[in-house]
């Protein structure tokens, strides 16, 4: 596909911006999926302007990724424009708050905030991808979600235009926000009101902790996309799968993992999204059939499915 540069986009060059045929499965947390047509990795506001009006000009649809940690991309690819926002990374403080764009990881978000003597969100450590893809999802963990500790969102609108939401607790709820199903936004930036700590000793321990936790409960020892299902109201999905003995069943290379019964692990570095995909309907079906309970995905489908 020709890449059309035109002027009108400031002095952003376009040509070197945007990358064609990438293959994203090197950078999902389960290592599968096809290529994004065009994708590109802005670095600043300007030149995310620049590229959704280049998306526009050119009648292309667009498809916002982080870190790739929740999201089956399909084997046959992300039509249009991809963003990626991970070189979207800056951070400030501004008194107690921590305000953040939306690539930067939330790992280090906490790392960040602690550095500059904010406490809060330890609890989320070890949480992979980006702070975009966390707000997005509600992640949480350790009985808080990100939602919890969130001040204000700054969010594009795909037609350039910047927004201020300022968030309230009750717009949040189990494993969704505001912006859960919207296909038309790019959560730009967030502010948190954390707490001011003199001695952030103490904070940086529950972080290691929970960290250290997820790491010897082999959370990292498998490619995956972490939890496939939502908890059920009042149940546990990995207790749901396990009782229907859906330990270790695979399709292709995709595997219920041995460890979680909630993981779908790319056991052999062979799984394709479509493996994953069959494994996931298979475990929705069998729970249903044996328990009458319908588990919802908790990962996102992206792509040509
Ligand atoms: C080993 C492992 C453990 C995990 N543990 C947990 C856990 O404990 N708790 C938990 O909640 N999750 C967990 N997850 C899931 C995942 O890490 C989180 O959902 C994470 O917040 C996703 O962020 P991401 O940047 O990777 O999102 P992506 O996968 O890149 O995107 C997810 C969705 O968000 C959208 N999106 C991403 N960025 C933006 C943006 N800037 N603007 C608009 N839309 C955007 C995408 O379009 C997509 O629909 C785990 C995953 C793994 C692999």
């Amino acid at each position: 596909m020709p890449i059309n540069v035109r002027n009108s986009h400031e002095k952003i060059n376009l040509e070197e911006l945007l990358v064609q045929n990438l293959s994203l499965s090197p950078y999902s947390s389960i290592n599968t999926g096809g290529k994004a047509d065009l994708a590109a990795y802005p670095t600043d506001f300007e030149e995310l302007r620049a590229l959704l009006a280049y998306a526009n000009s050119q009648g292309l649809p667009i498809t916002v990724l982080g870190g790739m940690t929740n999201s089956l991309i399909s084997d046959q690819g992300i039509e249009g424009l991809t963003i990626l926002t991970t070189h979207l990374a800056r951070r400030h403080v501004q008194g107690e708050m921590f305000c953040v764009r939306t690539g930067l990881s939330l790992d280090r978000t906490i790392d960040f905030a602690l550095e500059a003597g904010l406490s809060g969100l330890e609890l989320l450590g070890g949480i992979p991808g980006s702070v975009g893809g966390a707000i997005y999802g509600n992640a949480g963990a350790n009985g808080m979600a990100i939602g919890d500790l969130l001040y204000y969102v700054d969010y594009m609108t795909f037609d350039g235009k910047l927004h201020r939401k300022q968030t309230h607790n009750d717009e949040f709820s189990y494993r969704c926000s505001p912006f859960t199903g919207l296909k038309d936004i790019i959560i730009y930036e967030a502010g948190f009101r954390l707490n001011p700590t003199l001695h952030t000793s103490e904070a940086r321990k529950i972080k290691d902790e929970v960290k250290h936790k997820r790491k010897e409960k082999g959370y990292y020892e498998n490619p995956s996309l972490g939890s496939i299902f939502a908890n059920p109201p009042g149940n546990y999905a990995g207790k749901l799968l396990e009782s229907c003995s859906l330990r270790g069943k695979s399709v292709g290379g995709a595997m219920v993992s041995n460890r979680h019964c909630n993981f779908i692990i790319n056991s052999n570095g062979k799984a394709t999204s479509h493996d994953v995909h069959a494994l996931l309907s298979l475990m929705q079906k069998e729970v249903f059939q044996k328990t009458g309970v319908q588990l919802r995905p908790e990962i996102q489908l992206i792509g040509r499915w």
